[in-house]
């Protein structure tokens, strides 16, 4: 299993996965040719995509889709309330490549298991997605208010979580955003705050989960710094001491997982 995220933040997001015998976009929320672009620096022709899976509708997850899909002949796969909410930005979808999942069943590409599992995120129809492949896990969950026990089931004993760390509570208090904004950020339909984060790999640290990848940092209320410090404070505090953290790039490939 190999694991490229390409871009990760509340500017735009896109990853690559390869398993199975296919190669997968989670998101594509920058425009096609910035992820076409990415690709083609580690000499992965777009064309070769076998499909793009869709987390939600919101326009950092999404705004590349219908280029690249259009472009490239390639396979869109989204669930219904994702599909709907997001046709005013990706457009018309050849039917021959419209994908439809239901949350919370598994389904296989090629040889890849694919569990789409629902996240408390407020967009139409919010998931995470848990790769299997023999022994092989992944698991993919930015933009996420919460931790929940569904996700956590979803997440467990996997050898690379990539998960979000959004913001720093503080930072997002004393920040420039308006109050509702604010509100909204930090309810549990939001985003996971830095010590959420850590709270979160503590718990998936007793499943068996020893490296996680620390994604969609926001650009205004958090930096790599911070996001990386609270989340080793929260781990040690537990007595965690053997997990790796990396955090993701914004706006390049942060580096090429492989196991
Ligand atoms: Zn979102
Ligand atoms: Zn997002």
């Amino acid at each position: 299993m190999r694991f490229i995220p390409l871009f990760s933040g509340s500017s735009g997001n896109s990853s690559l996965i390869e398993a199975g015998g296919v190669r997968l976009l989670v998101d594509a929320g920058l425009t096609g040719k910035a992820i076409a672009d990415a690709l083609k620096s580690i000499s992965i022709d777009p064309d070769s995509i076998s499909g793009i899976l869709v987390t939600h509708d919101h326009v950092d997850h999404t705004k590349g889709i219908g280029v690249l899909s259009r472009k490239y002949n390639t396979p869109v796969y989204a669930n219904a309330g994702t599909y709907a909410a997001m046709a005013p930005i990706v457009k018309e979808i050849d039917f021959a490549n419209v994908r439809l999942f239901r949350t919370d069943e598994d389904f296989y590409i090629g040889e890849l298991n694919v569990l789409p599992f629902k996240t408390p995120h407020d967009a139409a129809e919010s998931v995470g997605f848990a790769f299997t492949e023999g022994s092989n896990k992944l698991c993919c969950m930015t933009d996420i208010g919460v931790f929940r026990e569904s996700m956590f089931a979803a997440a467990a004993g996997s050898q690379l979580v990539f998960i979000e760390a959004n913001h720093d509570v503080r930072m997002l208090k004393n920040g420039p955003y308006p109050y509702v904004l604010k509100q909204r950020i930090l309810s549990e339909s939001g985003h996971l705050s830095n010590e959420n984060c850590g709270k979160a790999l503590v718990r998936l640290h007793e499943t068996g989960v020893r490296f996680a990848v620390l994604a969609h940092l926001s650009k205004e209320n958090n930096t790599e710094e911070k996001a990386y410090r609270t989340v080793s404070t929260v781990l040690e505090e537990a007595g965690v001491t053997d997990m790796q953290l990396v955090v993701a790039k914004r706006d390049r490939i942060t580096g090429i997982f492989e196991f």
